[in-house]
Formats: structure tokens, sequence, C-alpha cells
């Protein structure tokens, strides 16, 4: 995993979640407080202006992870500032250290979505189904696991991952959330998507497409 590749994700992250700001913070005005893509996006225009100064080869690729992590944590406010700024720091720690850097992207990939879904999962204490980011990363980490275990190409194997998100943020829609500001809303938080899981397959689409785009 290179921390080329890593910057180029978090660029086309970032702008992803400025051309979908609008929308995400409409699903989140319709079942929470209306901030998330106002939020996000404030933070990844950071993430962002932090790597113009980074110049390449400067920093590894879990480093970088991990910075961004600290810049999300710090700028995006929020439940999803804490769980994304934790789950980037997660994920880039497994980077960072000499064992994983040997493996290849596949298996790097497979590790960095299980540390992130681990974080999120134990800092906002929420399961698969409750209506969360997680119901698109946690499909999306086995689908990368499944995709590592049939040998497949990188490309391929993100590519299945980003539609196993984007299957799983849609699911959500009919859920009722049993996690964040929208379990409020009880029965009522019915029949919308929810921002976090759709913010999550926009995430991991940006990865797809900068890894298909190499
Ligand atoms: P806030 O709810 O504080 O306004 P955001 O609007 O930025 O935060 O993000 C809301 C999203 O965060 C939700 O749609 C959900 O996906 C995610 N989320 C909120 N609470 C939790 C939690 N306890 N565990 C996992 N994800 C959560
Ligand atoms: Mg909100």
């Amino acid at each position: 995993m290179s921390a080329e590749l890593v910057a180029a994700w978090l660029r086309a992250a970032a702008q992803a979640i400025h051309a979908r700001r609008d929308w995400l913070t409409e699903l989140d005005a319709a079942i929470g407080d209306g901030d998330h893509g106002i939020n996000l996006d404030r933070g990844f225009e950071l993430v962002a202006a932090r790597l113009e100064l980074v110049q390449p080869g400067d920093v590894g690729a879990g480093a970088l992870l991990q910075e961004a992590g600290r810049i999300v944590l710090g700028s995006v406010g929020g439940a999803s500032g804490a769980l994304y700024g934790r789950a980037f720091a997660r994920a880039g720690a497994t980077i960072v250290s000499k064992r994983e850097s040997v493996a290849g992207p596949v298996d790097a990939v497979v590790r960095a979505l299980d540390a992130a879904a681990d974080a999120i999962a134990t800092l906002g204490r929420a399961a698969p189904g409750d209506k969360t980011m997680i119901d698109a990363l946690d499909p999306a980490r086995r689908a990368m696991r499944t995709s590592a275990s049939e040998g497949r190409a990188f490309g391929e194997a993100v590519a299945r991952a980003a539609a196993a998100a984007d299957a799983g943020a849609a699911a959500t829609f009919p859920l009722v959330a049993r996690r964040g500001r929208a379990s409020y809303l009880g029965d009522r938080s019915r029949d919308h998507l929810d921002p976090g899981a759709a913010s999550m397959a926009i995430l991991l689409r940006a990865l797809a497409d900068t890894v298909g785009a190499r």
C-alpha cells in the first residue's frame, strides 16, 4: 500500500464528499440534525489542504491515514467525526506496522477495513443492522476478505467492496435506527437512508475509482 495511493484516495474522497455534501446533509436533516454533509466536507477539505503540504515520499501510507484521522477527529465534529477519526487512525496503524507493510494491497485493505470496522463498532457500540455507517462498512470488509481468499486482483477486490458498501447503505432504508441521533426517532427513522452509511459508501466508491484509474 503506497502513500501515493492513500493520498490519491483521500483527494478523491474529498471531491466526492464535496459533490454529495448537500445530499448527505438532506439525509441527516430527515433523521438527524442536518449537519453530516457540511461536517464531513469541512473535514475532508482540511485533509485535502494538508495533502498539498506533504511531499510524496515524506510520509508513509499508514502515517498519512493516521494524520487524516487526526484532522477528521479535530474538525468534523458530531458522532461521525469521532467515529471516522478513530477508524482512519486505526486503519492507518495496521499499515504502519512493519509486518503489514509486506502484505499485498488486497490483504492490506482487508486489515485496514477490519480495523476501521472494529474501531467504529467499539466506539459506537454499533452492530450490523443498527442503521449506521457499519451497515456499509461491514459488508465491504466481508467482500474484501472474500476477494482475498479468492485471490482476486486489487482493482476487482475494491470494486466488489464498494458495490457491497452501496448495497449495504441502500439496505439501511427500511431499518429502524438503534444508534446515534436517528435512534431518538424510534419507528420514524424507518424509510430513510442512514447518512453515515451513505457517506461510508461514497468513501469506498472513491477508493475503487482511485484504484481503477491506475
Ligand atoms: P451527529 O449525529 O452527531 O450529528 P453526524 O450527523 O455527522 O453526527 O453523523 C451521523 C451518522 O453517524 C449516522 O448516520 C450514523 O451512520 C453514524 N453514527 C452515529 N452514531 C453512531 C454510533 N453509535 N455507532 C456507529 N455509527 C454511528
Ligand atoms: Mg448530524
